[in-house]
């Protein structure tokens, strides 16, 4: 005798990406009993961003037994602020443990995706085809690397490359490096850079505010302890996640004492740990703390005030083959130049070809890049979006936000299972509301604050969400069924689910 859930049908979801969000998608689908998945990964191994990144100094600035699936709580961790290889390593072990390794194609990126009759057909870059009921786009965000526009940069003859793309073949012992920006993987990166190279020059375009919370080696005892008891782990995962909700994630969307004790701590950070009153200056921003990301670092400070490191705050005006020669006409010469000039968040899944039921997504985001509750396009059918626009990345753990999204996406998919419908779009009217909602809590933010970061769009907008972390969660428990227009197939006409509303 089959049981309920053996009886129901099963959908097959192509997974695109596997990565933190495309394994814990797959747990979770199997989990339901789903088992007809192809995960679809472009390189050759699992992990994502932090297969990626491999720069000297990588490491995660939320603390480690946050930065874990809920589920999966790591014992291992050697460090409260864990490096990239450990990260990588444990999204490996989760993957082989779960059984998602074994389902992944590796090597294969996604070149199309077209929608019709309630199936999408993938095409890859090995010239395989592939139908599946549903697509779930787990491509992250921060993993097209952004070269800087700046005249000349091709001419460099030295050693040239981005911290994604790290060139491990270049010795740095001695050299002259260069690095262009000071975001959250410079302040990584220029520490241990200062301890191998013979100069290091840090080209500063804007000042960031600094976090300093102190990093801490978790003893062997402590690991022994944590194995034997598990319970103690979750209990710490809870524990810095209400921290991080309480404190920096108000700090951000306008709460004025969380964001008056995030001001204090980065001020007091940079009076305390930069003495030169010149220095300092130049250190300084002049915009509010949390505008860009706040970097959480404790080693920077320390690593642009030894001998061998320069900051550089003149305007860059041209690169040339010897090196960078700044706006008061002097060439800064250079052995190798790092480019840590960040990512373009807004691409997503481009450049792959992705047609929805009407149009194309350059089309489809010509205006603007948008998605119904960060996750569905309207005219794009049971596709999801994971980690899309408006998803709260300024505010907490890209894990948690992921964990959530995918709780939001296994409810839409449970309703197809219950034979609901075959087909579910969010309806335009949906969208242009959502983003009402979400411009309405935008003015009281920092991401307003008057300073240029990824966070904005083409318009200049936060891509963020503006309210509590507790609120989004809430508002992502349940799909709204009157923000959709379902399909069966052979239904000519779109079903307005529930009453609709605009
Ligand atoms: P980013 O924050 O976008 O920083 C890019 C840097 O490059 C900025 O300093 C920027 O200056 C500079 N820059 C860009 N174009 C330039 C140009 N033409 N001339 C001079 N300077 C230029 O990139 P990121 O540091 O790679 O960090 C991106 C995000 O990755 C972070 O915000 C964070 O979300 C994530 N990340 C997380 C961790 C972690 O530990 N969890 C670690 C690293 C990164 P301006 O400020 O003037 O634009």
């Amino acid at each position: 005798m089959h049981s309920k859930s053996e009886e129901r049908r099963k959908p097959s979801v192509i997974i695109i990406g596997a990565g933190m969000t495309g394994i814990l998608m797959t747990i979770k689908l199997k989990q339901m009993g789903i088992d007809e998945i192809t995960i679809l990964e472009k390189k050759e191994k699992v992990g994502g961003t932090w297969r990626e990144n491999t720069y000297p100094g990588v490491a995660c600035d939320i603390p480690a037994h946050m930065y874990t699936y809920s589920f999966e709580p790591n014992p291992e961790w050697s460090h409260r602020f864990a490096h990239g290889d450990e990260i990588q390593a444990y999204f490996e072990r989760v993957s082989a443990k779960y059984g998602v390794t074994p389902l992944v194609r590796f090597n294969e990126a996604v070149t199309s995706a077209r929608y019709a009759d309630a199936r999408w057909t993938v095409k890859t870059s090995k010239g395989n085809t592939f139908t599946a009921d549903f697509v779930v786009c787990a491509t992250g965000i921060l993993h097209h690397p952004a070269r800087p526009d700046i005249a000349g940069l091709g001419d460099f003859k030295g050693a040239m490359f981005h911290t994604a793309e790290w060139d491990h073949s270049v010795d740095l012992k001695g050299k002259r490096v260069g690095i262009i920006g000071t975001g959250s993987t410079a302040a990584q990166v220029i520490p241990e850079l200062v301890k191998l190279a013979g100069s290091v020059s840090v080209f500063q375009r804007t000042p960031q505010w600094i976090l300093k919370i102190p990093d801490h080696h978790y003893s062997e005892s402590s690991k022994a302890s944590w194995r034997k008891n598990p319970r103690r782990l979750s209990l710490y995962h809870y524990l810095y996640t209400k921290a991080v909700e309480h404190t920096f994630s108000k700090a951000v969307i306008g709460k004025w004492l969380q964001h008056r004790l995030a001001d204090y701590l980065c001020r007091r950070n940079l009076r305390k740990s930069v003495k030169d009153p010149v220095l300092r200056a130049k250190l300084t921003p002049n915009y509010r703390v949390g505008c860009k990301r706040i970097i959480v670092n404790g080693t920077f400070y320390d690593a642009i005030q030894k001998p061998n490191a320069h900051l550089i705050t003149d305007r860059i005006k041209q690169i040339e083959a010897k090196g960078v020669v700044t706006e008061d006409g002097k060439l800064h010469e250079l052995d190798v130049l790092v480019l840590s000039t960040g990512f373009h968040p807004f691409n997503f899944m481009r450049p792959m070809d992705l047609r929805g039921e009407q149009s194309d997504i350059e089309h489809t985001w010509q205006k603007k890049v948008q998605a119904y509750r960060s996750i569905f396009i309207p005219g794009y059918p049971n596709f999801f979006l994971m980690l899309g626009p408006n998803t709260p990345i300024g505010n907490f753990s890209v894990i948690a936000m992921s964990e959530v999204q995918t709780q939001y996406v296994l409810k839409v998919i449970e309703k197809w299972r219950n034979e609901e419908f075959d087909a579910i779009d969010a309806r335009p009217e949906a969208l242009r509301a959502y983003n009402e909602y979400l411009k309405a809590g935008m003015s009281k933010t920092v991401w307003v604050g008057g300073c240029q970061s990824w966070y904005l769009d083409a318009d200049g907008d936060p891509a963020m969400w503006p309210y509590s972390w507790q609120q989004w969660v809430k508002e992502m428990s349940e799909p709204d069924m009157r923000d959709f227009t379902t399909r069966t197939v052979g239904q000519t006409e779109p079903v307005l689910t529930g009453s609709g509303r605009s």
